[in-house]
């Protein structure tokens, strides 16, 4: 898979454009507040500025992460108002969905499929937090023939889930209460959505108090350390302003388990840590990395970017866990 596909650079450019004017637009007056790391609440030390929001890196656990924050209204309205999010929903949604379907989500329905039957788990019903459009709702349907609900609070994802024929409860899973799901074994998935909490822990302690004994949670998010933010850091298109927690595989854990959960496992299955860097090539101050893609065959790269996922050194992050 190449970036290109699932990120037109066309289409990906304008919408950071809009969303670099939507950081200063939406947050330029936010009253902010300083949190300390959100995965071990040690104190962080400012590393960049980007866009008007400082990032600050954990000294114990290396989470990066925004900090002083917003309120969380002032996102609530960014996400409703303005042009870079509507952008994202309508224009770059519609340019890439279909490509999205084949590389993005169906590999995903089977991937999730595969760590559920490997850890025994049958007769479940699957929620969906943050579940958009439902493509991953009709695909794992479709493949693994157990019921996915939609956890959703937009409207208008809500709508166009509905008309699909998908389950949804339209709420955000924070002030959602536990009446609204159906009894039985449950697994809740999130994707690429842990990035944009507001507050993890918030988020966290009401997944459990959803959750009973034997229950999953799969979900993916970015990794901080992942390499491709690594060598990018401030320039990665990855630090834009909907983004505000960079876990990664130790930090996670360390969260995950400060919360009551048990982690089943941590992996980073990314495909395009190297295709990134090789797209902001000029951009890359580290020469070890500019000059190995100078050189590099596209073969080259590929047994690359296989290495750093054995190594768990991708942005793109799957952990697993279950309520004990
Ligand atoms: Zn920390």
């Amino acid at each position: 898979m190449k970036e290109e596909e699932i990120r037109p650079r066309q289409v990906f450019d304008e919408y950071l454009r809009l969303a670099a004017l939507d950081a200063n637009l939406y947050f330029n007056n936010s009253d902010r507040q300083a949190i300390p790391c959100p995965a071990c609440l040690t104190t962080g030390t400012k590393v960049f500025e980007k866009h008007g929001f400082d990032y600050e890196v954990c000294p114990a656990c290396q989470t990066l992460f925004v900090s002083p924050r917003p309120p969380v209204a002032d996102f609530f309205d960014y996400y409703q108002k303005s042009a870079s999010a509507g952008y994202f929903a309508t224009v770059f949604y519609k340019a890439t969905a279909e490509a999205r379907r084949e590389k993005l989500w169906k590999p995903k329905a089977r991937m999730v499929l595969e760590i559920l039957c490997s850890f025994g788990v049958e007769n479940y019903g699957v929620f969906d937090i943050g579940g958009g459009y439902g493509i991953f709702a009709e695909e794992f349907e479709a493949l693994s023939g157990n019921p996915v609900i939609i956890i959703e609070p937009s409207p208008e994802l809500a709508r166009v889930c509905r008309g699909k024929g998908l389950r949804v409860i339209e709420s955000f899973l924070e002030t959602m209460t536990p009446v609204l799901l159906p009894e039985g074994r449950r697994v809740f998935v999130s994707f690429e959505l842990f990035e944009h909490l507001h507050d993890c822990r918030v988020f966290l302690r009401r997944l459990h108090q959803l959750m009973q004994p034997g229950d999953k949670f799969i979900f993916s998010t970015l990794s901080g350390m992942g390499v491709d933010i690594q060598t990018l850091w401030q320039d990665s298109n990855s630090i834009s302003l909907q983004h505000l927690n960079f876990f990664n595989p130790h930090s996670i854990t360390l969260l995950l388990e400060g919360l009551g959960m048990r982690l089943l496992s941590v992996t980073t299955p990314g495909k395009l840590d190297l295709d990134i860097m090789y797209n902001q090539k000029d951009k890359l101050k580290d020469r070890f990395w500019r000059n190995l893609l100078a050189q590099s065959a596209p073969e080259d790269l590929h047994s690359w970017q296989d290495f750093i996922v054995a190594r768990g050194c991708s942005s793109h992050m799957l952990v697993v866990c279950e309520c004990p």
